[in-house]
């Protein structure tokens, strides 16, 4: 039998990477497996991606800490947040807008498109990863008396006392383990697409609660200097025969349509690109840990885009995993059940709850009854009013405190 590795990863993309750079620094060397190909720098730099992920100070954080923060060539940071009910007075702001690009200590976030941060994940695992293999895809796993062993495509085989499913929403891994996952269908689709507007955003993310669905506005960093201020991606939830109807239109149709429901705040919509649509599901694993294996990031939980909080209960996996990994093996003690079962326990419970409030709010949004629309409207006046309350909410967000009594935890 071949040699038995620590620990194997399935999945090198922002999770999945994030937490083999994290073990790197606590002196574990984690096997890397990717079906995906070594990115192209040159032809990522030039291609704007229509999507961005809004990354919270906690995932900014885990980023500056695994080393990968230096290597993000483009992101747009932002300074304000702006929520409101278009259908109703409740509204609610966060921080303030900022004409210049805002200093660290006035920002809420940070937007950056998913390849710009795979691409810096990727070059650093490409500095600090001994054995990271891309273009690699896993065709079957097995449990073994202690071990997990690994078929890739090409007939290899690995085996580990370790394996780390980081594969995304399908995840092969939380099948071939046999983890039930809960699912459930919003019945309801995103529409992405980058836009251009002729007012500048001015830092802030804004989202309107439509009796269809939220439509948000993220700021977006531009590839041409003249409309720096001006991109934007939207994230458009909505009933799927709206989206389909919606993204069939013609650029000129979708962006006067866009320009009136976005009640003309950015003023005209000018450009967009062309439009992606995808159905909106929320989906749990019913356990995240298995002897010798465990769920991060998609594999494990996916929720509604609502909140832009996927990509960062994530990361908080991938450190929570880490620093229960490295706790014990101070002790001498490698991925142990009790190990596994710390990080389920410490992450499940929270994610599982991030996921019904997201559900919650998405049904409640899309509400007409009275008592529905005055509690939606009621609930986001009362948050406005309450400096305290906003500072709970923010804290919250900001997923610091989760990474309290780690070794992760921020000075
Ligand atoms: C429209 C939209 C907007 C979003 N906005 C936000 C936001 O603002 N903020 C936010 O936090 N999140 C957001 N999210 C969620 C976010 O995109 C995901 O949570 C995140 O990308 C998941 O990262 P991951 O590393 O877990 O999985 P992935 O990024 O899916 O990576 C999985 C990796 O596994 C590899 N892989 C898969 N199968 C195999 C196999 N068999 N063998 C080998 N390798 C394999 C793949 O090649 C890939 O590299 C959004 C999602 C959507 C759809």
């Amino acid at each position: 039998m071949s040699q038995i590795l620590d620990v194997v990863i399935v999945g090198g993309g922002l999770v999945g990477g994030l937490t083999a750079l994290l073990l790197q620094q606590g002196g574990v060397q984690a096997t890397v497996l990717d079906a995906a190909p070594i990115l192209d720098r040159e032809k990522v730099l030039a291609t704007a991606n229509p999507r961005v992920l809004a990354l919270s100070q906690a995932s900014i954080h885990l980023l500056k800490s695994s080393g990968a923060w230096d290597l993000m060539a483009r992101l747009m940071p932002y300074s304000g947040m702006q929520v409101w009910n278009v259908n109703g007075y409740g509204e609610i702001n966060f921080g303030q807008a900022s004409e210049n690009c805002p200093s660290e200590a006035q920002r809420l976030g940070v937007m950056a498109e998913p390849s710009i941060i795979n691409l810096a994940i990727q070059e650093k695992m490409l500095q600090v990863i001994d054995d990271y293999r891309t273009s690699v895809k896993v065709v079957a796993i097995e449990q073994q008396v202690n071990t997990w062993m690994i078929r890739l495509a090409d007939g290899t085989e690995l085996h580990t006392k370790l394996l780390i499913g980081a594969d995304g929403a399908n995840s092969f891994v939380r099948e071939q383990a046999m983890i039930d996952l809960d699912v459930l269908d919003y019945q309801q689709a995103g529409l992405t697409c980058a836009i251009r507007t002729a007012e500048p955003h001015l830092h802030v993310a804004r989202q309107i609660f439509h009796p269809t669905g939220p439509l948000a506005f993220l700021p977006m960093a531009s590839l041409n200097d003249e409309q720096q201020g001006h991109w934007l991606s939207i994230v458009w939830t909505l009933p799927q025969d709206y989206a389909d109807e919606y993204a069939a239109l013609d650029d000129a149709d979708f962006c006067q349509l866009l320009s009136r429901e976005s009640h003309l705040m950015l003023g005209t919509v000018l450009e967009a690109t062309p439009r992606a649509v995808f159905p909106l599901k929320a989906r749990a694993a019913q356990h995240y840990v298995r002897q010798g294996l465990a769920l991060i990031g998609d594999a494990a939980h996916v929720i509604h885009p609502l909140a832009g909080q996927g990509v960062n209960i994530g990361c908080l996996d991938a450190a929570l995993l880490c620093d229960a990994l490295l706790h014990d093996l101070k002790r001498g003690v490698w991925a142990h059940e009790q190990t596994l079962m710390r990080y389920e326990h410490r992450r499940k419970g929270q994610n599982d709850a991030m996921m019904h409030s997201m559900s919650a709010i998405g049904w409640l949004e899309t509400q007409q009854l009275f008592p529905l629309v005055w509690a939606r409207n009621f609930g986001l006046k009362q948050v406005e009013q309450q400096p305290i309350l906003k500072d709970v909410f923010m804290s919250r967000a900001n997923g610091l405190y989760a990474l309290e009594n780690t070794r992760y935890a921020a000075v």
